[in-house]
């Protein structure tokens, strides 16, 4: 249902990139971005030319350009708005022809005839209207399209004739920096936040450092106070680098040059191996890869380490241009640091803006899409929508982890007033374990099937203990504008993890109240099954102990003894049996009632299986071989 009104002239958010383009959409409910008609949502932003018509936009283009490189333009971002001979430097690295056009523009010539940047533009647009048409199923007239904060008039002025060509109206240029910022709702708590917004795309680095301030009348001003960046720095370069390694190690070991060895074609090929490589490492620490080179197969792992060291002095560039921006800015204190831009995901990436800001940046966003999500937010806010859902001053459901068994510990109530922070110890339940998956989760009720997930992560790399030993220690901090981050520390290894999401986005007050009313309704059912489910856990640990101890001192057990713990023991299970199926009939003060009895026969085995290991600690006996 959506309500009336809301959708008849919607305005659409648009980050139109270099490197990859996206539509989003900002109603009651918060923003998220459209899915394209072709899939997926991030429309690679190159066209390929059949003379002057665009007959092929997105993935296919950027996927066939090295068949056909004149007539593939990207990074036309680059052109936007720039004369001919302002250009010289933007050109390079570029496979089609830049030339002088109307007006001494920047052209680019596409074998018979010659396109501008701002058609290269239009064409992309285009296709994301349609994408969000198809997706909102009405017209889509209007749009907040966001420009780099340095982008001048001119520059600005072309992206505005892009949308009109494109059939859009370009409601509002922002700047890609506010977006993020608005994406974040970092605007409207505090007066004179300032936020640092790093922004490392596919062939740009930008960073922003602007301050908020609230005015009555206007709403949220944003004012920068400075930026700095490299127009030709970005994680294409390291693309470049790590496919130069592999190249020279294929043809070394054909004992060729370089040169002679790789046409274009292989050296694109490399090119789509080494990104895929490298986005893998920024999940993995190391991947396999085998490429053939048809003379020669390259069969080798590559490791994070190994992108690292190459990716080194690339990320070392943005932290200059972050010295020079905070140096331009008079030294301000930053109080938050956005990451904008894929190679932002890049674990070396975050590590070097943690240690240069000395606060953790949010990355609760995906990092990909908090542009078009904060255009999407100002567009909703120019079409009069209520913008004060996105921002809430309370926790408006509470916050929590699932527990072994399904039920979900809360850490943080609902309305408890932000910021706000909790912890709560746990351990593991197998011996042994090396990881443990964290579910953080929302919502009123005690199971997790009736939560909302919010999202996963695993704390890796501890030692491995037996159950229960390892003391994990769980953070949430929910900070002024809504950001939950949670932290994963295990005490003696030392071993963390963590993860950020934006809590309150996705939801409307009704669905809210609706969940809460849901609590209350089914709070005593729900009791039930989270203490059965506990009961279960706890049971289980239970007869694998007695089990164990069975095992070493059977022997020494009178068969009615046995008989009875065995009856125990099978009532136990038949109660797990109900409660893994959810059995409503499971009435759980039985369960607790068996699970008691249990205990109390099972004293005497375990009685027999301590002085059996004592024994065994003095002189190690035949029998300890079980
Ligand atoms: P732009 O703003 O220039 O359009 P994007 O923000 O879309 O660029 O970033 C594209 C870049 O992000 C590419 O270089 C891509 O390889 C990189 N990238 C995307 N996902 C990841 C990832 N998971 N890890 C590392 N780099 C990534
Ligand atoms: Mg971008």
């Amino acid at each position: 249902m959506t309500p009336a009104g809301a959708l008849s002239d919607p305005i659409v958010g648009i980050d139109l990139g270099t490197t990859n383009s996206l539509v989003a959409y900002c109603d009651e409910r918060g923003p998220r971005v459209l899915p394209l008609r072709a899939g997926g949502r991030l429309l690679p932003s190159a066209v390929r030319y059949a003379g002057a018509v665009a007959v092929s936009v997105g993935a296919e283009a950027r996927a066939r350009a090295i068949e056909f490189p004149h007539e593939t333009v990207v990074s036309a971002k680059r052109l936007m708005g720039r004369s001919f001979a302002e250009s010289a430097d933007a050109v390079e690295g570029l496979q089609y022809r830049v030339v002088e056009g109307v007006r001494g523009l920047a052209a680019i010539d596409t074998g018979s005839q010659r396109v501008l940047p701002q058609e290269v533009a239009a064409s992309i647009l285009r296709e994301l209207k349609e994408s969000a048409e198809a997706a909102l199923g009405v017209e889509v007239r209007r749009a907040v399209i966001t420009v780099p904060a340095y982008f001048d008039d001119g520059q600005r002025q072309a992206t505005r004739d892009a949308a009109r060509l494109a059939g859009l109206e370009p409601t509002r240029i922002i700047n890609e920096p506010t977006a993020a910022a608005l994406a974040y709702g970092v605007t409207t708590r505090r007066h004179g936040q300032v936020i640092a917004v790093f922004d490392f795309g596919g062939g740009t680095f930008d960073i922003t450092i602007l301050r908020v301030s609230a005015d009555e009348a206007i709403g949220s001003v944003f004012e920068v106070l400075a930026t700095a960046g490299d127009t030709r720095l970005g994680g294409d370069d390291i693309d470049h680098s790590l496919a130069q390694a592999l190249l020279r190690e294929a043809a070394q070991s054909c004992g060729v040059s370089v040169d002679s060895f790789a046409t274009p074609s292989a050296r694109q090929a490399v090119r789509d191996f080494a990104e895929a490589a490298k986005i893998a490492l920024s999940e993995s620490t190391r991947v396999p890869l085998a490429i053939d080179f048809g003379s020669v197969t390259l069969r080798r792992e590559v490791t994070r380490e190994e992108l690292e060291r190459l990716a080194a002095p690339f990320v070392e560039r943005t932290i200059r241009a972050c010295d020079r921006a905070l140096r331009d800015a008079h030294g301000v204190a930053v109080d938050r640091v956005v990451l904008v831009g894929g190679s932002t995901r890049m674990p070396i990436v975050r590590a070097a803006v943690r240690e240069r800001f000395g606060i953790e940046p949010y990355t609760a966003l995906d990092p990909d899409l908090v542009v078009a999500l904060g255009a999407a937010v100002q567009g909703s806010i120019l079409a009069g929508h209520r913008s004060d859902l996105l921002l809430l001053d309370v926790i408006p459901l509470s916050l929590g982890l699932e527990t072994i068994g399904g039920g979900v510990a809360k850490l943080i109530h609902r309305n408890a007033s932000i910021p706000t922070r909790a912890t709560e110890m746990f351990s593991t339940s197998v011996d042994g374990q090396t990881g443990v998956d964290m579910h953080v989760l929302q919502g009123e009720r005690e199971m997790v099937s009736d939560c909302r997930s919010l999202a996963r992560f695993t704390l890796r790399g501890l030692p491995p203990m037996p159950a229960g030993i390892p003391q994990i220690e769980v953070e949430f901090l929910v900070d002024a504008n809504g950001v939950l981050q949670v932290e994963a520390i295990e005490r003696r290894s030392g071993c963390r993890a963590g993860v950020q999401v934006v809590p309150t986005y996705g939801l409307t007050e009704s669905e809210v109240e609706a969940m809460e009313r849901d609590s209350v309704t089914h709070a005593r059912a729900d009791m039930a099954r989270h203490r059965a489910a506990d009961l279960a856990v706890h049971s289980r640990l239970d007869l694998k102990w007695i089990t164990d101890a069975l095992a070493r001192t059977r022997g020494q057990l009178d068969a009615d003894y046995l008989g009875e713990v065995e009856r125990a023991m099978a009532e136990v299970e038949s109660f797990i049996g109900l409660a893994t199926r959810s059995d409503p009939t499971l009435d759980a003060d039985a369960f607790q009632n068996a699970k008691e009895r249990l205990d109390r026969v099972s004293m005497r085995v375990h009685e027999h299986a301590i002085s059996e290991s004592l024994k065994g600690m003095v002189t190690p006996s035949k029998e300890s071989t079980t």
